[in-house]
This record gives structure tokens, sequence and C-alpha cells, in this order.
């Protein structure tokens, strides 16, 4: 069996206990918490730990080794670094990087700041057009200009439908790896319990050494990286959407529709 991963969740600091904990009575073996240009979930982990946690740092100073300590729920999980860059032509995971990148660079300087740390790209929600996704046009344009670096796609568990079937198609035709992630939003209600929802099973990781492990898989066998669990049915994403309203207030929600009818009459 894979390691299994989720490389894209979002959590308060308050939560994060919670979500680890459940994570691991789902049985994944590895997350990454992608905090919209910020890193500090893994950050504030590695500083002050995790109350009923035993947390080491590994080789890789981008990797912390967690292991439960509760009576009722033992487990090991890996937390590896990294966060989900706001490029301007949409959200980019800038997965095992460890130091700043700027917000609202075009996706090609992304890249390039995801590439100079060592750091693993992949395009979040590819074709969620009103919530960031960069578009087929960037992803092609970076395909050809970063070629034979990694790079990788993602099946989102909050998306239904063609948004996921089309990134799927994407990288089948062109031989890239695909990852599947939560991007749970851990901050409305109890949304962390989708933590792992969709995720990645990956053959050969290594926890210990996750990034490189992952990398090397994404490079040289992309087709091996299994999409496991399910996205959202209509009725959920919708949902999903009562509650981002009712947590961000009308204006914010009203603010993004615009933005939305804009974007399609561009
Ligand atoms: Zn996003
Ligand atoms: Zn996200």
């Amino acid at each position: 069996m894979g390691f299994k991963l989720d490389a894209h969740i979002h959590c308060p600091i308050e939560k994060l206990d919670a979500a680890l904990s459940h994570a691991i009575a789902k049985g994944l073996d590895g997350v990454v918490f992608t905090e919209h240009d910020s890193d500090a979930p893994f950050c504030t982990i590695k500083r002050f730990g995790l109350n009923g946690w035993d947390v080491q740092e590994t080789k890789d100073p981008r990797v912390l080794r967690l292991d439960l300590l509760r009576d009722d729920l033992k487990g090991r999980i890996y937390l590896g670094r990294g966060r989900e860059v706001k490029s301007k032509q949409g959200h980019i995971l800038a997965l095992g990087t460890s130091s700043l990148i700027p917000t609202r660079y075009s996706w090609e300087d992304t890249l390039k700041y995801i590439y100079d740390q060592d750091g693993i790209p992949v395009f979040a929600h590819l074709f969620g057009r009103f919530s960031g996704g960069c578009g087929r046009n960037v992803f092609m344009a970076a395909l050809d200009k970063f070629d034979g670096k990694v790079i990788g796609l993602e099946e989102n568990a909050q998306y239904f439908g063609s948004a996921n079937h089309k990134s799927r198609a994407l990288a089948n035709v062109f031989g890239v790896p695909l990852l599947g992630n939560s991007d749970a939003h851990g901050r409305y209600g109890e949304h962390y319990l989708e933590i792992g929802k969709l995720h990645s099973e990956i053959e050969v990781v290594n926890g210990e050494t996750l990034f490189d492990d992952l990398k090397r898989v994404m490079l040289t066998n992309p087709k091996s990286i299994k999409v496991c669990g399910e996205y959202n049915t209509f009725g959920q994403t919708s949902s999903w959407w009562v509650d981002s309203l009712r947590k961000n207030g009308m204006s914010k929600v009203f603010g993004s529709a615009y933005e939305a009818v804009k974007g399609l009459i561009k």
C-alpha cells in the first residue's frame, strides 16, 4: 500500500490538533497545510510543538515527524512544509518550500521561486475558474517553459464534475502527475473533518524524505500515483459556498461573484 498524502489543506492554528488527529484516524501518512501565502501551521508546530504530540525534526528541515500519544488514539504522521501561493494568474501550491514566495507575481516568477527552493509546484484547482484556477493556457505555457522540471496537477475534493475531469484528462495526455487533495478549509465549522477526503497514494515514499521521494516519483513514474477518495457533489459544494458566505459576509461573496462575471465576459 502506498503512502497516503493530502497536500492541500487550510487549517487555523487552534484546529491543528483536531485535524491531524482526524487525519491519523483516517489512515493518512502525510499532510501539507497550505495556507494562502503562509506556512504558519508548519512553523508554529515546529517552534512550539503541539499538545499531546511528540514532534520531531527529520533530516529534511521541510518535514516534521509527529507521533500522537493520546490514550484513545495513537499514530504517526509526517507534516510537510508548503503554502498556496496566489500568483497573478491564480493559485499554485508550493510544496516543500521553506521561505517566502511573493504574492501576486506572475506564474513564471512564482514557479522560479518554487524551483529555486527545490520545491514542487502543483496547479491548484486548475479549472476552478471562479476560485483562482490558473486555467489551461497558463498550464500549457508552464509545461513548455519549464520542460523537464517537476510540475503537478490536482483533483480537488471541493469541486465536482468537470473541473476535476478536465485536470485528469490533461494530466493523462501530457504524462503529468496528478495528485488528489482535499483543499479542506478548517476554519469553516467542522470542515477539517474533510482532511484526506481526496488524497494521493504514492509508492515508495518514505515520510522522512517526503519531498525528495514525491519529486522523484512525480518525475519518473507519474502514473503510479493513485488519486483516492471522493470529491464533492453539487449539493456539498453549494453548502460550502453558504458556509463561506456566512463566514465572510455578503460583500466579499458578492465581490467574488462580480469578479467571476467579469472573468466570463472578458
Ligand atoms: Zn486555491
Ligand atoms: Zn486551497
